[in-house]
């Protein structure tokens, strides 16, 4: 008879009080809900394998542990040949690649219009600006307000192309309270020690 016991990661399974073989437990998926790993020989959860579409269950034959080191043992061992593969691969399809991208940009970006407004006008100079116009100098900029207390330390538009707007991801925005300005204004603007340099700018100016 066969008895499921189940351990913090994976289900063994005992045949009359022993582990069957390799061969005995290959392609049985005795426990519903579970499948036989060939590679570490456990039976696991049904979620700890990759999907694949070529196996009559839908599920890979090895779990996603034995995948992921097989896979990185053999990069590890034809790294070169590898990359000069993935090379060819996207001279071939730079184009679809790019393409891939952009749209991926482009559907970030949309996810975000209704928290962010889509046009403004620069908060120092009034000049009307955009989100993602693609001309630098008609895009809004984000300014970071203060420096070193932002969680997105980079170029915030950047982060907003490459980041749907999830709950997690919209509290994690909010929290930065960035400026809009236009592309002039955000370059003169220093984020460290901005209101010393902005005096120093201001007597600089006024100096006949
Ligand atoms: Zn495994
Ligand atoms: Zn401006």
């Amino acid at each position: 008879m066969l008895m499921p016991t189940q351990d913090s990661k994976c289900l063994h399974l005992i045949v009359n009080g022993r582990i069957p073989s390799k061969k005995n437990m290959a392609n049985k998926d005795i426990v519903s809900g579970t499948k036989h790993c060939y590679q570490c020989n456990k039976v696991k959860q049904f979620s700890e394998f990759r999907k694949n579409r070529s196996r009559k269950d839908g599920l890979s034959d090895e779990c996603s542990i034995c995948n992921s080191a097989r896979r990185k043992n053999y990069y590890t061992k034809n790294r070169e040949i590898e990359l000069q593969k993935r090379k060819e691969y996207y001279s071939q399809h730079s184009k679809r690649i790019k393409n891939r991208v952009s749209l991926q940009y482009k559907r970030n970006i949309s996810s975000w219009i209704p928290l962010i407004t889509k046009s403004t006008s620069c908060q120092i100079c009034g000049a009307k600006i955009s989100l993602n116009t693609g001309d630098i100098n008609k895009s809004i900029h984000f300014d970071h307000r203060k420096s070193g207390t932002e969680v997105i330390k980079l170029n915030p538009t950047d982060w907003l192309n490459k980041h749907k707007a999830t709950e997690a991801h919209k509290k994690i925005w909010k929290s930065c309270n960035f400026g809009m300005l236009c592309n002039t204004c955000n370059n003169h603007l220093p984020t460290k020690d901005r209101i010393e340099w902005l005096e120093k700018a201001l007597k600089y100016a006024k100096t006949k």
